[in-house]
């Protein structure tokens, strides 16, 4: 690690709620400013949702044109130059007996059943097509990046009776798609829960400490953990994830460095390692390295098994 540690300390009750006060207050500061730039905005963004939404229905419709375009010159056996395509039997495909003429566009076809099915397939591709991020893209058009979030402009459209473009071209709502990040982490304080009553009953558990930390010439922050779970010869550092997508390895790696800090100061000697419990494993990401499932931890029946099994599988 490059970056010197200046010091490391737990929170108290007191400075947690305070911190949690004025998280809350910027919360809602940050929201009321990105409403006003919004207001301030209003007639701009309205004109920029049409202009998008128009050039969307252009590019479909182009798109259209080109795939119907093709398929009649398939029909007609007929190149884009013009000149009457012949089928090349040794190679398998109809082509344009025009080809060296380089002054037209040519095209090639696969031989009929196999054309078919490619026409059938771009066919269903052919379709309104936009980003989940659409309205991110509308903010970065207008330069209100710093000034406008995505989840209050598209709250704003919805407010005056606009409709989120992705659910008007059968995608999955805009919100949704940009909540699912919120709703993983969600989920993960319920995993937290069973792993840490579950560890509670053998270990000593602290939950969620909020630890603050600073790094020499650096600005002081705040990291939290999940549970720092020890005994009188170990402490582990435990991070719960819904899934091992979610895993952060940097994040887990500076817990470590935080508090192996923390044990150097106060001549604290028990063995340090951080450890990864995921609620579900993408089977083509299984590493038994990287991640336990709650599952497999939750089955242990002594406190030297969880031990041996926390060992074993640690991070670091
Ligand atoms: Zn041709």
């Amino acid at each position: 690690m490059t970056n010197k540690i200046e010091y490391v300390r737990f929170l108290n009750q007191d400075e947690i709620s305070r911190y949690l006060q004025n998280k809350k207050a910027t919360y809602i500061q940050k929201k009321i400013e990105v409403n006003i730039a919004i207001q301030q905005n209003d007639i701009l963004l309205i004109k920029e949702y049409e202009k998008f939404e128009i050039e969307i229905i252009e590019k479909y419709e182009n798109n259209l044109k080109e795939f119907r375009r093709n398929e009649a010159l398939w029909k007609d056996k007929k190149c884009k130059c013009g000149v009457k395509l012949r089928f090349y039997t040794r190679s398998n495909f109809w082509g344009c007996p025009d080809y060296t003429n380089l002054e037209e566009e040519h095209i090639t076809f696969k031989e009929d059943k196999q054309q078919k099915e490619k026409f059938d397939y771009d066919f269903s591709n052919v379709k309104v097509r936009l980003d989940k991020d659409w309205c991110s893209i509308i903010i970065k058009r207008l330069g209100l990046i710093t000034k406008v979030t995505a989840k209050e402009l598209l709250l704003f459209y919805q407010s005056i009776g606009f409709d989120d473009l992705r659910e008007k071209y059968d995608y999955k709502s805009t919100l949704t798609t940009i909540s699912t990040y919120e709703y993983a982490n969600k989920k993960s304080k319920k995993e937290e829960e069973i792993v840490r009553d579950f560890l509670s009953k053998n270990f000593r558990v602290l939950s969620q400490p909020y630890v603050e930390y600073k790094f020499v010439d650096q600005q002081k922050k705040i990291c939290i953990p999940d549970l720092i779970v020890s005994n009188n010869d170990q402490v582990f550092i435990i991070e719960i994830k819904t899934h091992n997508f979610y895993i952060n390895e940097e994040q887990l790696q500076l817990y470590y460095n935080l508090i192996s800090h923390c044990q150097a100061i106060s001549n604290d000697r028990r063995n340090l390692y951080s450890i990864f419990v995921v609620n579900e494993i993408f089977e083509s990401e299984y590493t038994n390295e990287n991640a336990i499932l709650i599952n497999d931890l939750v089955k242990l029946k002594s406190k030297q098994e969880i031990i041996e099994f926390l060992q074993q599988n640690k991070f670091q």
